[in-house]
Protein backbone atom coordinates (compact mmCIF):
# COMPACT_ATOMS: atom_id res chain seq x y z
CA UNK A 1 0.00 0.00 0.00
CA UNK A 2 1.50 3.11 -0.89
CA UNK A 3 0.40 6.32 0.32
CA UNK A 4 0.93 10.16 -0.69
CA UNK A 5 0.76 12.77 1.90
CA UNK A 6 0.59 16.47 0.95
CA UNK A 7 0.74 18.80 4.06
CA UNK A 8 3.15 21.71 4.99
CA UNK A 9 2.76 21.71 8.53
CA UNK A 10 5.86 19.78 9.02
CA UNK A 11 4.45 18.49 12.43
CA UNK A 12 1.30 17.66 11.11
CA UNK A 13 2.93 15.61 7.85
CA UNK A 14 5.75 13.51 9.94
CA UNK A 15 3.28 12.15 12.22
CA UNK A 16 0.71 11.52 9.11
CA UNK A 17 4.34 9.07 7.56
CA UNK A 18 5.31 7.96 10.89
CA UNK A 19 1.26 6.39 11.69
CA UNK A 20 0.97 5.68 7.82
CA UNK A 21 4.07 3.45 8.02
CA UNK A 22 3.21 1.97 11.40
CA UNK A 23 0.18 0.53 9.76
CA UNK A 24 2.38 -0.55 6.89
CA UNK A 25 2.14 1.86 4.22
CA UNK A 26 4.85 3.02 2.14
CA UNK A 27 4.34 6.99 2.18
CA UNK A 28 5.63 9.77 0.17
CA UNK A 29 5.42 13.08 1.41
CA UNK A 30 4.98 16.97 -0.26
CA UNK A 31 4.64 19.77 1.23
CA UNK A 32 3.83 22.14 -1.48
CA UNK A 33 0.57 21.62 -3.54
CA UNK A 34 2.34 21.91 -6.70
CA UNK A 35 4.93 18.85 -6.09
CA UNK A 36 1.79 16.65 -4.47
CA UNK A 37 -0.03 17.01 -7.90
CA UNK A 38 3.39 16.11 -9.75
CA UNK A 39 3.82 12.96 -7.66
CA UNK A 40 0.25 12.08 -7.52
CA UNK A 41 0.32 12.15 -11.90
CA UNK A 42 3.73 10.23 -11.72
CA UNK A 43 3.08 7.82 -9.38
CA UNK A 44 0.26 4.94 -8.47
CA UNK A 45 -0.97 5.63 -5.12
CA UNK A 46 -3.67 3.52 -2.72
CA UNK A 47 -4.32 6.41 -1.06
CA UNK A 48 -3.79 10.20 -1.27
CA UNK A 49 -4.21 12.80 1.93
CA UNK A 50 -4.31 16.41 0.70
CA UNK A 51 -4.13 19.36 3.16
CA UNK A 52 -6.77 21.88 2.14
CA UNK A 53 -4.85 24.64 2.92
CA UNK A 54 -1.75 24.89 1.31
CA UNK A 55 0.33 27.55 0.30
CA UNK A 56 0.24 27.48 -3.25
CA UNK A 57 -1.90 25.50 -4.88
CA UNK A 58 -4.98 24.43 -2.38
CA UNK A 59 -6.33 20.97 -1.74
CA UNK A 60 -9.53 21.11 -3.45
CA UNK A 61 -7.70 22.16 -6.76
CA UNK A 62 -5.09 19.63 -6.59
CA UNK A 63 -8.06 16.88 -6.69
CA UNK A 64 -9.87 18.64 -9.34
CA UNK A 65 -6.81 18.77 -11.72
CA UNK A 66 -6.16 15.07 -10.50
CA UNK A 67 -9.76 13.98 -11.85
CA UNK A 68 -9.18 15.77 -14.78
CA UNK A 69 -6.02 14.10 -15.29
CA UNK A 70 -7.78 10.81 -15.15
CA UNK A 71 -6.66 10.38 -11.67
CA UNK A 72 -8.53 8.04 -9.46
CA UNK A 73 -6.67 7.18 -6.27
CA UNK A 74 -8.89 7.51 -3.40
CA UNK A 75 -8.27 11.01 -1.98
CA UNK A 76 -8.82 11.72 1.41
CA UNK A 77 -9.28 15.56 2.41
CA UNK A 78 -7.77 16.94 5.41
CA UNK A 79 -8.89 20.37 6.47
CA UNK A 80 -9.15 22.53 10.21
CA UNK A 81 -12.49 24.23 8.63
CA UNK A 82 -16.05 22.28 9.49
CA UNK A 83 -17.98 24.29 6.93
CA UNK A 84 -20.84 22.55 5.25
CA UNK A 85 -19.63 24.25 1.88
CA UNK A 86 -16.43 23.10 2.40
CA UNK A 87 -17.62 19.60 2.53
CA UNK A 88 -19.53 20.18 -0.54
CA UNK A 89 -16.96 21.77 -2.32
CA UNK A 90 -14.74 19.04 -1.70
CA UNK A 91 -16.80 16.30 -3.01
CA UNK A 92 -17.28 18.24 -6.04
CA UNK A 93 -13.91 18.72 -6.59
CA UNK A 94 -14.08 14.78 -6.94
CA UNK A 95 -12.61 13.92 -3.36
CA UNK A 96 -13.77 10.23 -1.50
CA UNK A 97 -13.79 11.63 2.00
CA UNK A 98 -13.28 14.32 4.21
CA UNK A 99 -11.61 14.33 7.72
CA UNK A 100 -11.43 17.47 10.16
CA UNK A 101 -8.75 18.50 11.78
CA UNK A 102 -7.89 16.95 14.54
CA UNK A 103 -8.59 13.63 14.13
CA UNK A 104 -7.38 10.36 16.00
CA UNK A 105 -5.20 8.02 14.02
CA UNK A 106 -8.02 5.28 14.90
CA UNK A 107 -10.75 7.43 12.87
CA UNK A 108 -8.35 8.33 9.93
CA UNK A 109 -7.55 4.34 9.92
CA UNK A 110 -11.12 3.80 9.95
CA UNK A 111 -11.67 5.98 7.11
CA UNK A 112 -8.69 4.58 4.93
CA UNK A 113 -10.07 0.85 5.53
CA UNK A 114 -13.54 2.04 4.07
CA UNK A 115 -11.78 3.67 1.06
CA UNK A 116 -10.17 0.81 0.42
CA UNK A 117 -13.42 -1.23 0.72
CA UNK A 118 -15.36 0.83 -1.74
CA UNK A 119 -12.91 -0.05 -4.65
CA UNK A 120 -12.71 0.83 -8.02
CA UNK A 121 -16.30 0.62 -9.02
CA UNK A 122 -17.80 3.71 -7.03
CA UNK A 123 -15.20 5.82 -9.40
CA UNK A 124 -17.18 8.97 -10.68
CA UNK A 125 -16.61 7.95 -14.59
CA UNK A 126 -16.61 10.07 -17.86
CA UNK A 127 -19.85 10.72 -19.68
CA UNK A 128 -19.87 9.82 -23.37
CA UNK A 129 -22.53 9.90 -25.88
CA UNK A 130 -21.06 10.33 -29.36
CA UNK A 131 -18.26 12.37 -29.82
CA UNK A 132 -20.09 14.19 -26.78
CA UNK A 133 -17.89 13.77 -23.28
CA UNK A 134 -19.00 15.48 -19.84
CA UNK A 135 -16.41 14.59 -17.69
CA UNK A 136 -18.57 15.13 -14.03
CA UNK A 137 -15.59 15.53 -11.75
CA UNK A 138 -13.67 17.78 -14.12
CA UNK A 139 -17.15 19.70 -14.77
CA UNK A 140 -16.17 19.84 -18.32
CA UNK A 141 -17.32 19.37 -21.62
CA UNK A 142 -16.25 18.34 -25.22
CA UNK A 143 -17.80 17.58 -28.64
CA UNK A 144 -15.30 16.37 -30.92
CA UNK A 145 -12.72 17.05 -29.01
CA UNK A 146 -14.03 20.76 -28.94
CA UNK A 147 -14.27 22.53 -25.31
CA UNK A 148 -17.66 23.83 -24.88
CA UNK A 149 -18.41 26.18 -22.17
CA UNK A 150 -21.63 25.71 -19.99
CA UNK A 151 -23.05 27.71 -16.95
CA UNK A 152 -23.85 25.45 -13.97
CA UNK A 153 -27.75 24.99 -14.83
CA UNK A 154 -26.79 24.25 -18.43
CA UNK A 155 -23.93 21.71 -17.08
CA UNK A 156 -26.38 19.74 -14.62
CA UNK A 157 -29.02 19.88 -17.25
CA UNK A 158 -26.86 17.91 -19.86
CA UNK A 159 -25.34 15.83 -17.42
CA UNK A 160 -28.62 14.24 -16.49
CA UNK A 161 -29.48 13.90 -20.32
CA UNK A 162 -26.11 11.91 -20.64
CA UNK A 163 -26.72 9.86 -17.84
CA UNK A 164 -29.91 8.70 -19.92
CA UNK A 165 -29.13 8.73 -23.34
CA UNK A 166 -31.85 7.74 -24.98
CA UNK A 167 -34.40 7.77 -22.40
CA UNK A 168 -37.44 9.97 -22.46
CA UNK A 169 -37.11 12.81 -19.87
CA UNK A 170 -40.12 14.71 -18.14
CA UNK A 171 -39.78 18.15 -18.26
CA UNK A 172 -40.60 17.37 -13.93
CA UNK A 173 -37.89 14.92 -13.98
CA UNK A 174 -35.28 17.17 -15.49
CA UNK A 175 -36.56 19.80 -12.97
CA UNK A 176 -36.25 17.69 -9.98
CA UNK A 177 -32.73 16.87 -10.80
CA UNK A 178 -31.44 20.31 -11.71
CA UNK A 179 -33.29 22.56 -10.31
CA UNK A 180 -34.86 21.25 -6.74
CA UNK A 181 -37.89 19.08 -5.17
CA UNK A 182 -38.79 22.67 -4.19
CA UNK A 183 -38.78 24.71 -7.54
CA UNK A 184 -42.69 25.46 -8.37
CA UNK A 185 -42.03 27.85 -10.83
CA UNK A 186 -42.73 27.16 -14.45
CA UNK A 187 -41.83 24.27 -16.73
CA UNK A 188 -41.30 26.40 -19.71
CA UNK A 189 -37.66 26.86 -17.72
CA UNK A 190 -36.37 23.52 -19.41
CA UNK A 191 -37.08 24.19 -22.33
CA UNK A 192 -35.89 27.38 -22.27
CA UNK A 193 -31.97 25.90 -21.20
CA UNK A 194 -32.81 23.02 -23.55
CA UNK A 195 -32.50 25.87 -26.34
CA UNK A 196 -29.21 27.34 -24.35
CA UNK A 197 -27.76 24.02 -24.14
CA UNK A 198 -28.63 23.25 -28.17
CA UNK A 199 -27.22 26.57 -29.38
CA UNK A 200 -24.26 24.95 -27.36
CA UNK A 201 -23.81 21.96 -27.86
CA UNK A 202 -25.01 20.71 -31.45
CA UNK A 203 -25.91 24.10 -33.41
CA UNK A 204 -22.15 25.29 -34.01
CA UNK A 205 -21.57 21.13 -34.69
CA UNK A 206 -24.39 20.90 -36.99
CA UNK A 207 -26.15 18.13 -34.95
CA UNK A 208 -29.72 18.01 -33.45
CA UNK A 209 -28.81 15.45 -30.38
CA UNK A 210 -31.09 16.69 -28.39
CA UNK A 211 -34.47 15.73 -29.42
CA UNK A 212 -37.87 17.02 -28.69
CA UNK A 213 -40.44 14.41 -27.39
CA UNK A 214 -44.32 16.20 -28.58
CA UNK A 215 -45.79 16.11 -25.24
CA UNK A 216 -43.27 14.25 -23.07
CA UNK A 217 -40.09 16.08 -23.01
CA UNK A 218 -36.45 15.20 -23.94
CA UNK A 219 -34.40 12.54 -25.56
CA UNK A 220 -30.56 12.46 -25.96
CA UNK A 221 -30.17 10.92 -29.19
CA UNK A 222 -28.01 7.43 -28.43
CA UNK A 223 -25.44 7.82 -31.42
CA UNK A 224 -24.42 4.61 -33.01
CA UNK A 225 -20.79 3.03 -31.64
CA UNK A 226 -21.88 4.83 -28.11
CA UNK A 227 -21.19 1.52 -26.80
CA UNK A 228 -18.08 0.09 -28.55
CA UNK A 229 -16.43 2.56 -25.93
CA UNK A 230 -16.00 1.66 -22.82
CA UNK A 231 -14.10 4.26 -21.42
CA1 LIG B 1 -1.88 23.54 5.73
Amino acid sequence: MRALVVEDEIKMAGLLKRGLEEEGYAVDLADRGRDGLWLATENSYDVILLDLMLPDLDGLAICRRLREAGVWSPVLILTARDAVVDRVSGLDAGADDYLVKPFSFAELFARLRALGRRGAAARPTVLRVGDLVLSPAGRRVTRAGTAIELTAKEFALLECLMRHPGDVLTRTRLIEHVWDFAYDGDSNVVDVYIRYLRQKIDRPFGRQSIETVRGSGYRLREEPGDAADPD
